[in-house]
């Protein structure tokens, strides 16, 4: 608890450093291990102890989630990740890994700037693995690639180093060409391929908790040649102790996904159709915290004690709890009862939430998924666009 309650002051704390926010998903296809990852980074935040992460599937079935200390199917946490010397808060919001829930995905891509998206490096990427990218793209949001499984082309395949790489290079290749086709098709989005020079790639075992990077192999030393080793002579301990996953990602985190300050004047115009020379639009830009308040819902939860809970991103302004604020597509306003952050699978509350955040509010009665909250009246953001799965032609 004390751990526990360390980390939500610091988060607090972190909330007014946009400079320092991450706002991220993660996103798979279906058992390609986006929560076995999830849970890893929660235990390298040192939000669960160590031994429990990885072993979520055994537990998922016969433990009750409650004794672990949080619940690891949280649709939002926060955590917080030393980088550089500077302390960062990382906003994560799960996404559903089910083709039924596309709907769901699309809308926690609203939320956030940056999404890590998982392939099983056996199977490689997959239909869902497609519609995750194009979502994340179409939000304004950036993909890094992590490379999953690892382990099973070592131990399990039997891999040599050269076939390895191989497969691994046609993953990364593939990925890429399902980027390059999907932006090119919007003029206003960067090259936003991703590559292992560059340090947007990652690869490695969220099962055994092992990863490396192009920049974790220069920090700690270790090669792919030291890595089979260890895997092959089944040392995996070891293995996690001298390049341990979740430092790799959450460094990969930290290092390539734009904060809110830099991705808000890009991802505003993309998603806001308002009259951008207004104080309004400014504020959204600049992630102003003084500014008028904007929040977009992006999901509703309930909660048995206190009822429907509306999660999204604050982009500009602060909530507070007493604000009387007009919700998109209604008349009248609602009132803020409770603003909070999540933790785990819990809400804390907390006196305000600034730009750039993610909040949980209570007291919205008329706000449905997708809807503008805001101190003035305006323009809606622009409707999440429901992107389904592609068809897939079986040869
Ligand atoms: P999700 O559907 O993307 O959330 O996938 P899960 O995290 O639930 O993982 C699906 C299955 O793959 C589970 O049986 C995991 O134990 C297994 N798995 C996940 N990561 C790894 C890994 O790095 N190596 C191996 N061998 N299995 C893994």
């Amino acid at each position: 608890m004390g751990r526990r309650k360390k980390i939500v002051q610091e988060c607090e704390r972190l909330m007014d450093e946009p400079e320092n926010i991450r706002n991220i998903a993660i996103a798979a296809h279906v058992d390609h291990g986006k929560t076995t990852l999830s849970d890893n980074l929660l235990a390298g935040a040192g939000m669960i102890s160590d031994e429990t992460a990885g072993e979520q599937l055994a537990m998922d079935t016969e433990e009750d989630e409650q004794e672990r200390g949080i619940t690891i199917d949280a649709a939002n946490v926060s955590m917080t990740h030393e980088y550089e010397g500077t302390n960062h808060l990382i906003n994560l919001i799960d996404t559903p890994g089910h083709v039924d829930f596309g709907g769901d995905v699309t809308r926690a891509m609203r939320a956030v700037d940056g999404a890590l998206v998982v392939v099983d490096a056996v199977e490689g990427a997959m239909p869902q693995t497609e519609t995750v990218l194009r979502q994340a793209l179409r939000e304004g949001v950036k993909p890094t690639l992590f490379i999953n499984k690892v382990d099973r082309l070592i131990s399990e395949l039997q891999e040599g180093p050269e076939e390895m790489q191989r497969r691994l290079v046609s993953v990364i290749n593939d990925v890429n060409e399902l980027i390059r086709g999907m932006t090119e098709e919007m003029d206003d989005i960067e090259d936003w391929t991703v590559s292992v020079e560059d340090g947007t790639v990652g690869f490695g075992s969220a099962l055994y908790k092992w990863g490396v990077s192009m920049p974790s192999m220069q920090r700690t030393g270790m090669d792919f040649g030291d890595i089979m080793d260890l895997e092959r002579s089944d040392k995996r301990q070891e293995l996690h102790e001298r390049t341990p996953l979740s430092d790799v990602v959450l460094d990969m985190v930290c290092e390539h996904f734009p904060n809110p300050v830099d991705a808000q004047p890009r991802r505003i115009p993309r998603i806001w159709r308002g009259d951008d020379d207004t104080e309004l639009a400014e504020g959204m830009r600049l992630v102003d915290e003084d500014g008028e308040v904007v929040f977009m819902v992006t999901d509703i939860g309930m909660d048995p004690h206190a009822g429907e809970i509306a999660s999204g991103r604050v982009f500009s302004g602060s909530l507070e709890k007493g604000q009387e604020l007009y919700v998109s597509g209604t008349a009248g306003k609602n009132r803020i009862q409770s603003v909070g952050i999540y933790m785990g699978g819990e809400r804390e509350e907390v006196e305000r939430v600034p730009a750039g955040n993610i909040a949980a509010v209570t007291g919205l009665k008329d706000a449905i998924a997708g809807s503008t909250v805001s101190s003035v009246e305006m323009t809606p953001f622009e409707s999440i666009e429901h992107i389904s799965e592609p068809v897939i032609t079986k040869s």
